[in-house]
């Protein structure tokens, strides 16, 4: 097979490709071939049960990329089985030390790096985001992630407890055992990531499945995984639908974790699954509704800037985009002007073009959901400011689009749009804008930007979301855990937090002889 060559690292960790080099980014491959389209069980490649396949579409033309197994429940109790296997007591991964581990995971980040210009013209071609941001974002963040969690592997232990009595006490950090992971397609390989990386730094095994729009990156690493040494049946990749494989993994007696990323809506059916089985450990991560708020005295160009990032990076599909942009009324007009001309300079086209900056939405049924929502904004009297249709005649592309004049009410200030809309609201003092800001069933993130450090603590406390980002926006990093309040999510991911939901804390209490005898 193919394999590419090395290139050097590079230094962001961040969400903001703004920050980013264009200099370090390499050609792409714009046609990659795809190696692998079936499942990954026991470290081998399957056909599905039901000999079944779906296509992955490239959505910058609709054109059909590759016919990928068609996973089900009958795929997914195989892959359980195996994952229960390699999770037997005195099995080879149950015996491994903690450091080998971490060896493997480091391998195996060696190996995303090895090939990493190859990874981002694949998730490039089956997403379609650009891949200026494929590579120098996301594999940046995937790379980092494995390694991050490499470290932890021998680090993550328990306690002595001096408790009362004769007694020894200590805590052992266990893995919880075969891990469900389901995964979304706005960062596929990102996704993978945050959650392969801890599952297996604690010892677990698992039982991945990966969004039915974007299976191709996922298979890939797959093939690395092999190749870096993890023994068979330590991690399995089910490419299917959600509500037939997904669903089984949610369900499925002998899961006894599983953790999701995705939309609020179908959260809540991952919660009832565990609480109709086996209650599962669930730990959830959500859609959002989040605030980036501008109070008059921001550096208003910077706040322009960043809140036209927050919301437009990753063509508006990304969890925590700021997707409602509170600017204070002595400096909404001029905002709001600056912001128009910022999106309407946005470059939309093709994601193989190292300066594009705004591909495709994922596919034809987010396509018409977000045309949806800017049709019912101008019909509810939010007033458009640019964008507001499709650009170009082929593929899933939509403007840049602003919307001024919005209120609490409408739909686009309560539902997650997903897409590269943003509203713009006026207010007039911090009671009312904080007030405004909560309410929402979501509380994934939010964005404040001013230069008085008072009112920035202020905001940082009083505001209900997993992550606050004060003057900046979307920098998230592995070291620091991510998450949501509300119903944007349960357990947080990345940083030592994001360890917790992989190990069962058990306690041991030994009695201690009161003299020799
Ligand atoms: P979704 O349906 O929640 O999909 C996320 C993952 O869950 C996919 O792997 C999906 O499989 C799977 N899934 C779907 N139904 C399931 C079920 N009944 N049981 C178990 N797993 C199931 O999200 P989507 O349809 O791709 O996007 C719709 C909306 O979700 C977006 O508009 C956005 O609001 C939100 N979203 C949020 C995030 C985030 O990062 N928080 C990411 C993506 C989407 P299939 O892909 O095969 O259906
Ligand atoms: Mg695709």
């Amino acid at each position: 097979m193919l394999r590419f060559l090395a290139h050097r690292r590079t230094s962001t960790s961040r969400y903001m490709l703004a920050s980013y080099s264009m200099a370090a980014v390499p050609k792409p491959l714009v046609k990659p071939d795809v190696y692998y389209t079936n499942l990954f069980i026991n470290n081998e490649w399957h056909d599905a049960i039901s000999g079944r396949t779906f296509p992955s579409v490239d959505p910058t033309n609709g054109e059909i990329i590759a016919h990928v197994a068609e996973g089900d429940k009958a795929d997914v109790d195989i892959a359980v089985k195996a994952a229960r296997e390699a999770f037997r007591l005195g099995s080879p991964w149950r015996c491994m030390d903690a450091s080998k581990r971490g060896l493997l995971l480091n391998r195996l980040a060696d190996l995303v790096e090895r090939d990493r210009v190859y990874l981002a013209s694949l998730e490039t071609k089956d997403n379609g985001k650009p891949f200026a941001a494929s590579y120098a974002v996301d594999l940046d963040e995937v790379i980092k992630v494995y390694r991050y969690f490499a470290g932890f592997a021998d680090k993550w232990h328990g306690k002595t407890i001096p408790m009362d009595g004769n007694h020894f006490c200590y805590t052992r950090h266990e893995p919880v055992g075969v891990c469900g992971q389901i995964i979304p397609w706005n960062f596929p390989l990102v996704m993978q990531g945050w959650k392969l990386a801890p599952a297996l730094a604690t010892g677990n095994t698992v039982v991945m499945k990966v969004a039915e729009q974007t299976p191709l990156s996922a298979l890939y690493v797959a093939s690395l995984i092999k190749e870096a040494g993890f023994p068979p049946g330590v991690v399995n990749i089910i490419t299917g639908y959600g509500p037939t494989a997904g669903a089984a993994v949610a369900r499925h007696m002998d899961v006894n974790k599983v953790a999701f990323t995705g939309s609020t809506e179908v959260g809540h059916l991952i919660q009832q699954a565990a609480g109709e089985t086996n209650l599962k450990r669930v730990t959830l991560e959500l859609g959002g509704k989040s605030p980036s708020i501008v109070l008059a005295d921001a550096d208003l160009e910077h706040a322009v800037e960043q809140c036209h990032e927050a919301l437009f990076f990753n063509m508006g599909q990304c969890c925590s985009a700021g997707s409602r942009t509170f600017v204070e009324e002595t400096i909404y007009n001029e905002f709001l002007e600056r912001t128009v001309e910022k999106a309407k300079l946005r470059k939309v086209g093709n994601p193989f073009e190292l300066d594009t900056k705004h591909g495709p939405q994922i596919d034809k049924e987010q396509f018409d959901k977000i045309l949806g929502y800017i049709k019912c904004s101008k019909t509810e009297g939010a007033k458009l400011m640019c964008g507001g249709e499709r650009f170009g005649d082929k593929g899933f592309f939509i403007k840049p689009t602003v919307f001024a004049d919005v209120q609490d009410n409408m739909k686009i200030a309560k539902e997650e749009v997903f897409g590269p809309v943003q509203p713009v609201f006026k207010f007039r003092n911090i009671k009312e804008v904080i007030e405004r800001a909560n309410n929402t069933r979501y509380g994934l993130a939010a964005g404040i930007f001013t230069k008085d450090l008072d009112k920035a603590m202020y905001f940082t406390q009083a505001l209900q979301a997993g992550t606050v980002w004060v003057n900046t926006y979307n920098i998230v990093g592995c070291q620091t855990p991510f998450g949501g309040y509300k119903e944007s999510g349960n357990g947080r991911e990345l940083g030592e937090d994001g360890l917790k939901s992989y190990t069962e804390v058990k306690t041991v209490t030994i009695k201690i002889p009161q003299k020799n005898s």
